[in-house]
């Protein structure tokens, strides 16, 4: 990506621009802060909560292990069908069990409770009819034909790497590094791939069809072009698994989670207890800030400005009360407006 890709995504301005340095520099300072972060939070999770976690894992590691061969055993113990026909009806069967709930609260406007937790307040509610159908058809599109081409594709380079089907589950504190490295994969491929879809020769072409929800669902989270689910969906996720040669189990456990975390990100509603929609919601509200999903590089490069110091920022954490966020965090009121009004 080059800095003019930076520099010219729509609304992006002097402010947005990282100070002096390039893009070159910031990513090698990105990449040292997150290394150094992962690294120090490894080593703190190992010394202290790991022991009794792999505990607990251990005592489910058979319950998994035998699941694990059960699945193998019905696709007839053949590498390339779990890969390809799993890995398909496990990220649709995810897929449509996170997503029910909410669509169905979109939809019908219940359960009641639910919609005190709607971030963006009237929208939606309920969904149009006509926009909603042309969702499903994308999503529906990708999920189903360019979802699985692209793992068919995937699957050589996989094997290449080494990634493995047989054989026994990797301990915890594998599976703890391998979530790790995941999450900093997908945290870099994901802000360049979407930063370059937002410069203007990309974005009406390839990206603005995501857009057109600027009040998101739950399902518009693969509501896209083919091109962008490529590029900023499946290889961001797909691409640590192959890079840590996983057991496609734990392959499995990641996409679940990917797919779980960016529907909560679209989701549109702030439920307690659960990853925070706020700062995602807020990028398709103004569109030209917060293009990563753990928000690292974000505020390395500055992309994290107006939403910084702002209402919605102050709701972004996970709530672990049944108020509302924003009934914590009210809108400041606007000048020249009293409490009393
Ligand atoms: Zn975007
Ligand atoms: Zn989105």
């Amino acid at each position: 990506m080059t800095t003019k890709a930076v520099s010219n995504s729509p609304g992006n301005t002097e402010q947005n621009r990282p100070p002096g340095g390039g893009v070159l520099w910031e990513t090698l300072r990105s990449l040292l802060f997150i290394f150094g972060t992962a690294i120090l939070t490894t080593i703190a999770v190992k010394n202290s909560v790991n022991p009794y976690l792999e505990k607990i894992w251990g005592a489910s590691h058979d319950f998994w292990g035998s699941l694990w061969v059960s699945i193998y055993d019905l696709f007839g113990r053949n590498d390339f069908l779990v890969h390809v026909v799993g890995s398909t009806v496990h990220s649709i069967l995810c897929f449509v069990v996170f997503n029910a709930l909410f669509l169905v609260c979109d939809i019908t406007g219940h359960p009641k409770w639910l919609l005190k937790y709607k971030v963006q307040d009237g929208k939606n509610q309920p969904v149009d009819n006509k926009k909603l159908w042309s969702c499903i058809r994308t999503v529906a599109f990708n999920l189903g034909v360019i979802s699985p081409l692209f793992t068919i594709a995937f699957y050589a380079p996989v094997c290449y790497f080494g990634a493995y089907h047989k054989g026994d589950l990797p301990t915890f504190e594998r599976i703890l590094l391998e979530f790790l490295v995941f999450n900093i994969i997908e945290e870099i491929f994901f802000y360049y791939s979407h930063r370059i879809l937002h410069h203007p020769k990309f974005y009406a072409r390839f990206h603005k069809k995501h857009h057109e929800w600027t009040a998101p669902i739950g399902i518009t989270s693969v509501y896209c072009g083919p091109l962008e689910m490529v590029l900023s969906n499946l290889f961001p996720a797909a691409l640590g698994p192959m890079i840590m040669r996983s057991h496609i189990f734990v392959s499995w456990f990641w996409f679940g989670l990917v797919l779980f975390s960016t529907t909560l990100a679209h989701g549109g509603y702030h439920v307690p207890f659960l990853f925070s929609p706020e700062a995602h919601d807020y990028h398709h509200k103004v569109f030209n800030c917060l293009f990563g999903t753990l928000g690292v590089l974000d505020k390395l490069h500055k992309t994290d400005r107006p939403f910084a110091g702002s209402v919605n920022e102050k709701r972004h954490f996970v709530s672990f009360s049944l108020a509302p966020v924003k009934d914590i965090y009210p809108e400041p009121l606007k000048p020249g407006h009293s409490k009393a009004e």
